[in-house]
């Protein structure tokens, strides 16, 4: 059944939709969710505290994200709602932020649903009409060009400007199930092929499920592709030891790149540079020939369970002390310690994946007004685009800053 004529229909209800909603104002605006609840994925993010942005200026912030293509494609948006402009934006809408020390930010009260709760809010202040369990199934433009029809299971909707804010793949329970890329491609869009991003990964006879949950602090970890002896990538950050392999993001934010069969060697204490590490370790065995292992490595900062695993390995016991320990058994621990090996069994899918990366081509959108460059009137905002951040509030940032400008540029 035909209903009523929008000046904008937005398509999706999660982090860009509800900013777009948010940030528009003047027109006649229908919003079409396909789930029963809207910002299903926000309430989850950030371990349901959402990290909606983070502390980095424009430059900094989009040496976070895929590739070149994706920084320049961003910088108009982020340019024109930056990061501190975010914050300002939530914090005169009566949302106060807390910064961590690692420049992450989040509500004060620490609850994603606040965030959404906010954005509802200004929406329905402007006068958006949003609809629930109103899944978007086709979308054609009339022949005049001038209108869209947008088609749910059961009505249809005519606008002059529609939006898709349909997400990526990733989570698919929470809706973006990446039907919004067929959308896309109805109306002649091409897809990058869309792939897990911020994933974690299983390891080859992983020996750690014992003390899933644990993490290391400013892990340093070098990647190499099997078969190469030369790292693709070295890097450094927190790193969380799962059931059947690694995550945290150090992990999460190379695995774009990670591919099975790849080899790792992971420092099990912080490290900024192995060598130096390896020297530490021996000196530090040295000076304590009378001291157990189990207990030095324990106040190292080793938690009991991997010190115990470690020992095990290397057919040591947690009586042995460092005067005990033989030169190559010296050398294995030491290797263990400052350089793990790892061997990447599978990377996770869509299921657990935070992002997804791909998405709709670049080179066919405006990057100065997020719309279509093949029908006018047609926006894309968010995760759909071939856009992927780091984690660390990146993704939202994002999210929220295309659909500003998208906002933006329809009013005008
Ligand atoms: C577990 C997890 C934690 C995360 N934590 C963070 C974090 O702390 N910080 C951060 O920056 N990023 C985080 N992210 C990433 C971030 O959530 C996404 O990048 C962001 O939500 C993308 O916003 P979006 O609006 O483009 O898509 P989404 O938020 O996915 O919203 C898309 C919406 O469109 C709807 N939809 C899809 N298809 C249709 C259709 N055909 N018809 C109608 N509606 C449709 C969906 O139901 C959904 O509500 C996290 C992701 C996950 C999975």
């Amino acid at each position: 059944m035909m209903k009523g004529m929008y000046d904008v229909i937005i398509i999706g209800g999660g982090a860009a939709g509800l900013f777009l909603a948010a940030n528009i104002t003047g027109k006649n605006v229908l919003l079409l969710e396909g789930t029963p609840r809207l910002g299903k994925k926000l309430l989850i993010t950030g371990g349901g505290m959402c990290n909606l942005t983070n502390n980095k200026d424009t430059s900094s912030f989009l040496k976070h994200f895929g590739n070149k293509t994706q920084a320049n494609f961003l910088k108009p948006a982020l340019l024109n709602l930056t990061t501190r402009q975010t914050r300002l934006w939530f914090e005169s809408h009566g949302l106060p932020l807390t910064e961590r020390d690692d420049g992450k930010l989040f509500p004060s009260c620490m609850r994603a649903e606040a965030v959404v709760d906010l954005l509802k809010g200004e929406a329905s202040r402007n006068k958006v009409e949003a609809k629930t369990n109103a899944k978007v199934i086709s979308l054609t433009k009339d022949e005049q060009g001038e209108t869209y029809t947008v088609h749910t299971e059961h009505e249809q909707f005519q606008a002059k400007a529609v939006v898709l804010t349909t997400g990526g793949m990733s989570y698919p329970a929470t809706g973006s199930d990446g039907s919004g890329f067929a959308l896309a491609k109805m109306l002649g869009h091409s897809i990058v092929s869309p792939s897990p991003a911020l994933v974690a990964i299983s390891v080859t006879g992983y020996p750690y499920t014992s003390i899933a949950g644990n993490s290391i602090r400013e892990s340093l970890v070098e990647f190499f592709h099997a078969g190469d002896t030369k790292r693709y990538t070295l890097s450094t950050g927190d790193l969380l030891f799962t059931h059947d392999g690694l995550s945290g993001p150090v992990i999460l934010n190379n695995s774009r790149e990670i591919r099975k069969g790849d080899r790792m060697k992971v420092s099990l204490l912080p490290c900024s540079n192995r060598e130096t590490l390896r020297d530490d370790l021996v000196e530090l065995v040295a000076n304590n020939p009378k001291k157990q292992l189990y207990t030095l490595l324990k106040q190292e900062g080793i938690i009991a369970h991997l010190a115990e695993r470690l020992l095990e390995s290397l057919s040591l016991t947690t009586q042995t002390t460092c005067a005990n320990l033989t030169k190559e058994k010296r050398k294995d621990l030491i290797e263990l310690l400052s350089a793990h090996p790892f061997t990447v069994s599978s990377k996770k899918g869509f299921n657990a994946a935070m992002v997804t990366a791909g998405g709709i081509s670049l080179p066919e959108v405006d990057r100065k007004t997020l719309e279509s460059k093949i029908h006018k009137g047609f926006y894309f905002c968010g995760e759909i685009l071939d856009i992927d951040g780091d984690t660390g509030g990146y993704n939202l940032q994002a999210a929220f800053s295309t659909a500003k400008l998208a906002a933006d540029a329809i009013m005008k």
